[in-house]
């Protein structure tokens, strides 16, 4: 008897407690599936801190580097006033062991590479966000876009960069844009190179936020502002500025810098370091001669 009774009370039990277990795994599935779609989402439109300096791998022993000198101001920045006069954030600069990142030889070449993964007018819709960065940093130091990679100073290319490790995190962070230098020794004189990768989750005026901002770097930009006004600023932000009055006067303060960049090593310098150095840069088809690597995100 108590059989009986217990029986559709204890099946109603169970069916209330299966009811409350699929509800709630039920549950559970759409919130998992918020925060991914919510990470998604927000990854796409603001990627956090979309770059961030990298610490400058130790410099090869054997190389020698030029003693750093300033380079005459390029006119582009000679001429620049500042007609706000509202300061700048050069003190975010960071030299590297090469000195400043100034280029010396005008224009800086920029080769855009023509994305293949998607359609021909998504390519090209891609490419025009690129060039339009190009053409607003053309103003303060002379931009040339080159067909080919080989001969270009900048190359920038439609690529996810690899995720960032740190060590107080677990995870890895993706990054919205990276842009890496190496430098190359051509008859003895020191130069550099860039590489901007940006995310494909960038496009309109994210993209072109991005590429401004990453040419900020390859210019000399070695750093970033802690206003939101600036293309240089640390952050994206939901309107992206344009090259603000604060961009360039940093830039030209950069460019008034000393930097082994542009620079040959003196006499006893080389004849001290030169089999050293060129056996250790390896394959020396001129002017690949990789030294370095180092990275701002
Ligand atoms: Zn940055």
């Amino acid at each position: 008897m108590g059989g009986k009774t217990q029986h559709p009370i204890s099946n109603t039990q169970k069916s209330f407690i299966w009811r409350r277990l699929l509800a709630f795994l039920g549950l559970a599935a759409i919130a998992g599936l918020l925060v991914i779609l919510i990470n998604v989402q927000s990854f796409a439109m603001f990627p956090q801190a979309r770059d961030f300096l990298t610490k400058t791998p130790q410099y090869p022993k054997v190389t020698k580097i030029p003693s750093p000198k300033p380079h005459s101001l390029p006119p582009t920045l000679a001429q620049w006033q500042d007609p706000t006069n509202s300061g700048d954030y050069f003190s975010q600069v960071a030299p590297t062991q090469v000195g400043y990142l100034v280029w010396s030889q005008f224009p800086v070449t920029v080769y855009i590479e023509t994305p293949k993964a998607i359609s021909t007018r998504q390519a090209e819709t891609w490419v025009n966000e690129v060039l339009q960065a190009v053409q607003e940093w053309n103003p303060y130091l002379p931009l040339k876009v080159v067909e080919t990679p080989e001969v270009a100073d900048i190359t920038i290319l439609r690529k996810a960069p690899p995720l960032q490790f740190s060590p107080g995190n677990k995870f890895p962070r993706a990054r919205s844009a990276l842009t890496t230098y190496v430098l190359y020794t051509k008859e003895n004189f020191l130069y550099h190179r860039f590489n901007i990768l940006l995310h494909p989750s960038q496009t309109g005026k994210y993209l072109l936020a991005a590429v401004r901002h990453e040419l900020g770097h390859a210019l000399g930009i070695w750093g970033h502002s802690q206003i939101e006004s600036d293309a240089l600023y640390f952050s994206q932000v939901r309107n992206p500025p344009p090259i603000s009055p604060r961009d360039v006067n940093t830039l030209k303060r950069v460019y008034e810098q000393p930097t082994s960049l542009g620079w040959t090593l003196s006499k006893a310098e080389r004849t001290q370091s030169a089999l050293r150095v060129h056996s250790s840069l390896g394959v020396g088809n001129p002017p690949s001669g990789l030294i370095h690597r180092t990275a701002l995100a």
